[in-house]
């Protein structure tokens, strides 16, 4: 017979955590903590195996009831108790939990067993009418939602049982005078339970089961349905999750954190998971069960904080017990843990370990913090860091320079990190409905629940009036790096007016408001949002010294200002790969002279009119190669067609024209004749500089001249020059020798004998790719712009592909945006074979890559293995570059 059943009783577990493909995370974990002998109320595990089989055959496999059976009486054995007993009665937990943490998305269904036997006997026993009630109601609430109405319905029925009994609750709640669940009085809860069942009955027509072995096996298959309900199929879609995998079910023996005020619940993380901070951090409350933490229903208080509200403070002995146990339980998982746990008259339980999650910047920190403290190895901590997390750090803050007097209107949790802006929604259909429209969407809600997750997931933030830093919105939003902010009780929200009052500052639907998440501020309007300082963050500068050592190849950057160039430089560049020049043409006093230049009525007047643009672009140089000194700098000679040089507008025209004292008429022709029909293909790349060599000069003249004054300061430039857009080698020997003349000439009227300067090109054309053996016989390297090669290539012009390649991918003609990751069947071979030619001639040819593509993980995973030197990416996607090509070491 096979085995269905695995049991954790006492200081021995059947399972292990290495069993969770059968047993669930949270069924592997419970056996492995069984086994550490730290306190877990005992139960047992159904594999996910009954899950996949039920899915088929929709029946449980033969076996299993009396494998249960066998359980149940081991734990009544051990318990000295009896499930659905007279005297002595044994309550259950059902417990979904899958491989892989869907937090919420399953469901759990606490204090089965409960009876009017047992019921009675409870209060016997316990001498606690209240608390034995309190277990009712809560078990008639869970079993309606989860067995009685999800489990019988279609998937898309839209839910209502919950709703009615929580209306209930919070009538009687007023009638009774009270503020929170945790003040009801037996009569009320009494009271409660007869209208949750009257309710159950008119909506159902069927009467909550007074059974115990009956709500046992309704809870079971109510938790192997759930692994196909709507929302837990909504989330293994957004997170990756193989429909296939099935759920475990976890039947555990009950504590109750309901038994008054030595009783409470709580969760908690074994460092901050916002901050990354080592330090234990958690909420908890007395009195109450199960989710009560995690929903919101009151606000937690926290484990730690130095007041008077904090656990070690009011329960010291628990505490103590509870830091332990998070101690042996990280050290012994090498991993941040996030934990539930029970407190039942002074009596730690743990009901729960796992990986917790955690932001980008924690997962930063703590990574870096364990490697330091021996826990983890260094390629360990780089596996663990992902692009995203890296992205995290990155995320804008407010811009508070820009603004004056900068007051929130209110204040709630930090959650989730990062700053964010959008039009506020307070429903998660209509955020979904307005970010299909484009929008940016703040999703303001009292608290979340996994239906909303799809809503959430639109929404650039999150602002919840309710529920503490465990609460379901933070931990969703922080998996996901979202903004959040919880927990913001002075925020009041009008669902029926769609509004929400703060401070008595109204807010309505599609206001703008502003969040900073990592701080829990929130301001009105939709503020100016920057990227951070990161040369402050140390962390993150750790981080960079190491992915500086161990990557693969070298990362340079594609900046033509200072400025980005030193960001890049904080950020582990190690050079230029692509510096554009035509940005330095679109000043304001610049275009004008370069409006002259391409005007020019001969070649007299032209150079007269380029060289007025010499001093610029020197000082443009100077100060580049002043920033990247000793680092290598690829500038590439002018490149765009000259048309968008030339003004479009009537009043531009008219002003050019009075400039160059020539008619509007004259000016209108000239402008039309320099009209192209496509000018992706057109006057462009080397062919500027072949007809107009002035500009090659110019350009090569003030590389020169900047390095020069450089040297002469005692700084090490190394600019190199490099050719557009080069489809036949004639093209290339012609520039080649006007660069190099220039340099010669230079070299003789500055009295310098060496000047090295490379001389290269940018391989962008197919048939640059099979003429590379050619020009790397001249070249001192080649640079593969792949933007241009994959229109070219394609032939697909990137301006225009919004128009036909959402159906491309519709259809699955392409798999993807080939400007977003490189095609490597098709641009990749021709990057291939232009390597290989190039190398068959010329050995020491360096090879650069200075594409978008550069800064796409995807990409640099096939550009690593096919033998580039370097690639180039802009400045923020340097660490992102980086850290992919530190993983391929791994
Ligand atoms: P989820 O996977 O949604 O977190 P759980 O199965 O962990 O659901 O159950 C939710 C909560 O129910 C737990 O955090 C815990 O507080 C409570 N709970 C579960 N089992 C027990 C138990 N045996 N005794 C007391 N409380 C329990
Ligand atoms: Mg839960
Ligand atoms: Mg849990």
């Amino acid at each position: 017979m096979k085995k269905y059943v695995y049991s954790f009783i006492n200081g021995k577990a059947e399972g292990s955590a290495t069993m969770n493909k059968l047993l669930g995370g949270k069924g592997a974990n419970l056996a492995e903590m069984t086994n550490l002998s730290i306190p877990v109320p005992p139960g047992f595990t159904i594999s996910t195996d009954v899950c996949t089989y039920y899915m088929k055959h929709n029946k449980f496999p033969k076996g299993l009831k009396k494998q249960v059976e066998e359980a149940i009486q081991k734990l009544e054995k051990y318990m000295n108790k009896q499930f659905g007993g007279s005297n002595n009665p044994l309550l259950f937990s059902v417990r979904s939990g899958a491989r892989q943490s869907m937090p919420g998305m399953m469901e759990t269904v606490l204090n089965i067993g409960l009876t009017n036997k047992t019921t009675s006997a409870l209060i016997q026993q316990t001498n606690n009418p209240k608390f034995a009630y309190d277990s009712l109601r809560r078990l008639i609430m869970m079993y309606a939602d989860v067995v009685i109405e999800k489990s019988n319905y279609k998937k898309n029925k839209p839910t209502g049982i919950r709703l009615d009994l929580e209306k209930i609750l919070g009538q009687v709640k007023q009638q009774y005078n009270c503020k929170n669940d945790s003040d009801l009085t037996q009569e009320a809860l009494i009271e409660i339970c007869d209208l949750f069942n009257q309710t159950i009955k008119q909506k159902f027509n069927i009467e909550f089961p007074n059974n115990a072995l009956t709500q046992l096996w309704g809870a079971i298959e109510a938790v192997f349905k759930s692994w196909n309900g709507k929302r837990a199929i909504e989330y293994r879609n957004i997170e990756n999750i193989p429909h296939t995998w099935g759920t475990a079910v976890n039947i555990q023996c009950m504590v109750f954190g309901n038994m008054g005020k030595n009783s409470a619940t709580g969760v908690a993380f074994t460092r901050n998971p916002s901050t990354g901070e080592n330090k234990f951090f958690g909420e908890w409350l007395p009195n109450a069960q199960g989710e009560d933490v995690v929903a919101g229903i009151r606000t937690p208080q926290p484990i730690l904080n130095n007041s008077k509200k904090d656990l070690k403070y009011q329960m010291p002995l628990v505490y103590k017990e509870l830091y332990k146990v998070q101690n042996k339980l990280e050290k012994h998982y090498k991993e941040m843990q996030d934990l539930e746990f029970t407190i039942e008259n002074q009596k730690l339980w743990i009901l729960q370990t796992r990986k917790g999650k955690r932001n980008g910047i924690a997962t930063i920190k703590i990574a870096l913090d364990m490697y330091q403290e021996k826990l983890q190895s260094q390629s360990e901590i780089i596996n663990k860091i992902e692009p995203e997390h890296i992205n995290e750090i990155l995320l804008p803050t407010i811009n508070e320079t820009t603004i004056k007097n900068l007051q929130p209107i209110g204040m709630g949790l930090p959650a989730g990190p990062g700053c964010a802006t959008g039009q506020v929604v307070f429903s998660p259909e209509e955020a979904e409905i307005q970010y299909n429209k484009g929008k940016k969407i703040i999703l303001i809600r009292e608290e979340t629940s996994p239906e909303d997750v799809q809503g959430m997931f639109v929404s650039n933030a999150i602002l919840t009036s309710r529920g503490g830093m465990t609460s379901h919105a933070a931990l969703v939003a922080r998996g996901w790096g979202k903004c959040c902010i919880v927990g913001c009780n002075e925020l009041i929200i009008d669902n029926n007016k769609n509004q929400a009052i703060i401070n008595k500052q109204i807010i309505k639907t599609g206001d703008w408001i502003t969040l900073d998440g990592s701080k829990g501020l929130i301001y009105k309007d939709q503020l100016p949002l920057i990227k951070p300082a990161l040369k402050k963050n140390k962390v993150f500068n750790h981080l960079l010294n190491i992915l500086q050592k161990k990557r693969v190849l070298l990362v340079r950057t594609n900046a033509d200002q200072p400025k980005d160039a030193q960001t890049a430089l904080d950020m582990g560049a190690a050079g230029i790969g692509l510096c554009r020049t035509e940005h330095m043409f679109f000043d304001k006093n610049r275009i004008k002279i370069m409006r002259q230049v391409i005007l020019a009525p001969n070649t007299k007047k032209r150079r007269e009119s380029i060289m007025q643009l010499l001093p610029h672009q020197k000082t443009d140089f100077y100060k580049l190669l002043k920033t990247m000194d000793s680092k290598p700098v690829t500038i590439r000679l002018l490149d765009p067609p000259l048309h968008e040089f030339l003004p479009t507008q009537k009043k531009q025209i008219k002003e050019l024209a009075l400039e160059l004292s020539i008619s509007i008429q004259k000016l209108e022709s000239i402008i039309d004749n320099l009209h192209e029909l496509n000018p992706m293909l057109g006057h462009r790349g080397c062919r500027l500089g072949i007809t107009f060599p002035e500009i090659t000069e110019m350009q090569t003249r003030a590389i020169c001249e900047a390095a020069i004054k450089l040297l002469h300061k005692g700084f090490k430039p190394q600019p190199e020059i490099m050719i557009p857009l080069v489809g036949s080698i004639g093209e290339f020997i012609n520039q080649k020798k006007i660069i190099k003349k220039t340099i010669n000439n230079i070299k003789t009227e500055h009295k310098i004998r060496h000047l090295n300067i490379k001389i290269g090109t940018m391989i962008e054309l197919p048939r640059a790719c099979f003429i590379a053996d050619q020009i790397a016989q001249h070249a001192d390297f080649i640079s593969f712009g792949t933007n241009d090669l994959t229109q070219t290539t394609f032939g697909f012009s990137r301006d225009d592909i919004g128009s036909f390649l959402p159906n491309y991918l519709n259809q699955n003609i392409l798999d993807n945006d080939p400007f977003q990751h490189l095609d490597e069947a098709g641009v990749g071979e021709l990057i291939k074979i232009a390597i290989k030619r190039a190398q068959s001639t010329n050995q020491k040819i360096k090879i650069g890559v200075c594409g978008e593509h550069g800064g796409d993980p995807k990409s640099i995973r096939f550009l690593a293995t096919v033998g580039v030197d370097y690639v180039s990416c802009s400045p923020y996607r340097v660490p992102i570059a980086s850290l992919t090509l530190s993983k391929m070491m791994q």
